[in-house]
């Protein structure tokens, strides 16, 4: 599998104002854009870095994955995406080493990206993201 780089963190906050005040006003990131993802009941906010992106997560319903992880770790670093060039390839060749998938197709995350997480359990503790996009 070919890794090309950090694509973003995802960053768990309890609302983007709350977020912001740290990421945005004393780091200095600029808020390039929202996008809310229904699907996963979560608003993503990106900050670029370099060529990665800091992502906050906000979660939009009580019940949705984002909330869950709050209330049970409470916020902060959420996950690590890194930006593949063959998802499906990535994939095969994950399972083919007997690695967990949470999700064993792509699914459509924000910015149009194929994303899709491996299993915490399988990478000691961090939940992993991959994503392709053109
Ligand atoms: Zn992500």
């Amino acid at each position: 599998m070919k890794i090309l780089k950090i694509d973003h963190l995802g960053i768990a906050v309890n609302t983007l104002e709350e977020g912001n005040k740290f990421w945005g006003e004393i780091l200095g990131l600029k808020l390039e854009g929202t996008e809310t993802v229904e699907e996963q009941k979560v608003t993503t906010a990106f900050y670029p870095v370099g060529d990665s992106e800091v992502e906050l997560l906000i979660s939009t319903a009580p019940d949705g994955p984002i909330a869950k992880f709050i209330e049970k770790k409470g916020t902060g670093f959420q996950h690590v995406s890194f930006r593949v060039a063959n998802i499906e390839e990535a994939l095969a060749e994950l399972q083919e080493k007997g690695v967990a998938l949470i999700d064993k197709t792509p699914r459509m995350g924000a910015g149009g990206a194929k994303i899709a997480f491996l299993h915490p359990k399988a990478t000691g503790g961090v939940l992993v993201e991959l994503s392709e996009r053109d």
